[in-house]
């Protein structure tokens, strides 16, 4: 009874589309998934009751290792749920950039190049609705005014073309006020499927089986054990994909053998290569209350490039119609009842990070030390962004909405007390990736070749955030699910 065709662990972005293509094609799928479902559940459905979810028992809320040049009070939001990180996320939808794709095939992900991905989006988007943001009130006309003036013009957004500099306004993937979750826009109803999906909510993957030849054929859970004839698809997201391959012997031999865990392949790639977007945080008071028409208090984004000549963006900002305090407060800086923030962040930071096993026991999180702005890049990139926000507010027509600058404040002004300033009070854009990444087959330090199969163990393979070999420099939900979806076609057309 518990055997498939294939088994998909984790029901987030990318699981979710890799299950339901495949059984849409008519295999026979076991989706795993630790959380609970979200059919019915108005917190994960509509848009914008996301903060509803935040630190309850439908978010990870992963702590980080101290970090020496950043903000070690970072907290990092998982849903827990199915649709995994897409059913609490902000929604913001971007295809990947063009720009990152060739990246990914220079770092040897072969077959990658944005002409071959190219219809895997358009299959997609025939599956999740995309929508622009509906609000166009007049402080978006009046940021956009100062945008201009500060040398950005008025861009459009769509996922349909690649992003360059410019300010506009952003597109989200909902329908109405239904958010186009991986599981919405994918799986549900649940009960359509038949027996071609079996979903396994509230069931935790302990450990990948595998076979004397080091093929996978099933998984162990807390549920008992599920087997598989054919591949079996790891999509636990960047923090737990490492984690569960190296529970179960799949990671670097040093590492697991300190915590007495037999290894059946020594990657040393697993968990490495911990990729972000650190963000940090310049906000203002305004004389009136700023219209809140847009969804989630975030209608907007401004892409700036630190010079001129580079082919792409390297600042990425996400506009924010309220003062994002939670960073700041702590340490004391001013708040107010209306106000906006700029938050720009790295767009293709450099510093990487691990993730690594605290203990053998599932039950253990795993430690996760993201290495925040040991790059000097970063910190250059995050003193720019300040500036850049900086000039903007100083433009008309938006600098008559201005009372006040809360923070950083008027007297930091150097590279150097913005950097400090910048770093104390950093937060994510909650886009961990890169911990089981891919590259050429021959490529030592790569988790898993350009068919996201794991090197070294027959039909196993990862398809989730894990596996970018560079951060993309837009919000990445819809390049995860994109991955799913390709993962799943890598199989049917074997
Ligand atoms: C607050 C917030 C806002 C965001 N906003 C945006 C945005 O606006 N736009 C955007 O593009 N991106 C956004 N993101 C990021 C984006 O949502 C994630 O990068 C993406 O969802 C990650 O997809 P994934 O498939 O890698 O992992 P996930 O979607 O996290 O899926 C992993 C799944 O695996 C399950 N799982 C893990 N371990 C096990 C196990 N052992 N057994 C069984 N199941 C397991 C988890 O429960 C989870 O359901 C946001 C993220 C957050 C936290």
């Amino acid at each position: 009874m518990n055997t498939f065709d294939h088994i998909v662990i984790g029901a987030g972005s990318a699981g979710c589309v890799a299950a339901a293509t495949l059984a849409k094609a008519g295999r026979r799928v076991a989706l795993i998934e630790a959380g609970g479902s979200d059919e019915g559940f108005l917190d994960a459905l509509d848009a914008g009751r996301w903060k509803n979810l935040v630190g309850t028992q439908h978010d990870y809320d992963f702590k980080i290792e101290p970090q020496p040049h950043g903000n070690s009070s970072i907290r990092h939001t998982r849903g827990r749920i199915l649709g995994g990180t897409s059913s609490i996320n902000t929604i913001i939808a971007w295809r990947t950039p063009d720009y990152d794709l060739e990246r990914w095939v220079e770092l040897g992900a072969d077959g990658w190049e944005p002409t071959t991905v190219a219809p895997v989006f358009e299959r997609l988007f025939k599956q999740v609705h995309i929508e622009h943001a509906s609000l166009q009130n007049r402080f978006h006309h009046d940021l956009i005014k100062a945008a201009e003036q500060a040398g950005l013009g008025l861009i459009d957004f769509s996922p349909k073309s690649t992003v360059q500099s410019g300010v506009g306004y952003l597109y989200f993937n909902k329908k109405g006020d239904l958010r186009q979750s991986a599981s919405v826009a994918f799986l549900h109803p649940l009960h359509q499927w038949g027996d071609r999906l079996s979903v396994y909510t509230d069931t935790r993957a302990l450990k990948i089986l595998l076979d004397d030849n080091n093929r996978a054929v099933g998984v162990e859970t807390d549920k008992g054990n599920f087997f598989c004839d054919a591949d079996l698809i790891v999509s636990c997201g960047a923090f737990l994909s490492p984690a569960l391959l190296m529970r179960s012997g799949i990671g670097p031999a040093e590492h697991l053998c300190e915590h007495g865990i037999s290894v059946k392949q020594d990657l040393p790639g697993v968990g490495e290569n911990l990729l972000d977007h650190p963000d940090s945080m310049i906000a203002w008071e305004t004389v009136r209350p700023i219209p809140q028409l847009d969804l989630n208090g975030m209608g907007m984004a401004v892409f700036g490039k630190t010079d001129p000549n580079l082919p792409v963006p390297d600042i990425m900002c996400h506009v924010g119609t309220a003062v994002f305090d939670t960073y700041t407060r702590p340490h004391g800086y001013p708040t107010a009842d209306h106000g906006f923030s700029l938050a720009p962040n790295v767009a293709r930071a450099r510093s990487t990070g691990t993730v690594r096993l605290r203990s053998a026991d599932p039950d253990a999180r795993p430690l996760i030390d993201f290495r925040y702005f040991t790059d000097p890049y970063d910190e250059k990139i995050i003193v720019e962004g300040i500036k850049l926000s900086r000039r903007i507010a100083a433009e008309s027509p938006l600098k008559d909405w201005i009372k006040r600058e809360l923070f950083p404040g008027k007297e930091v002004q150097s590279d150097a007390e913005i950097s400090a300033f910048a770093r104390q009070v950093a937060g994510t854009v909650y886009h961990p990736a890169g911990t089981c990444k891919m590259g050429a087959a021959d490529n030592g330090s790569a988790v898993v070749d350009p068919q996201l199969c794991v090197q070294g163990i027959d039909n196993l393979r990862v398809a989730d955030a894990s596996i970018f070999p560079s951060m993309i420099g837009v919000n990445p939900n819809i390049t995860i699910m994109m991955i799913g979806m390709r993962c799943a076609e890598f199989i049917l057309n074997r």
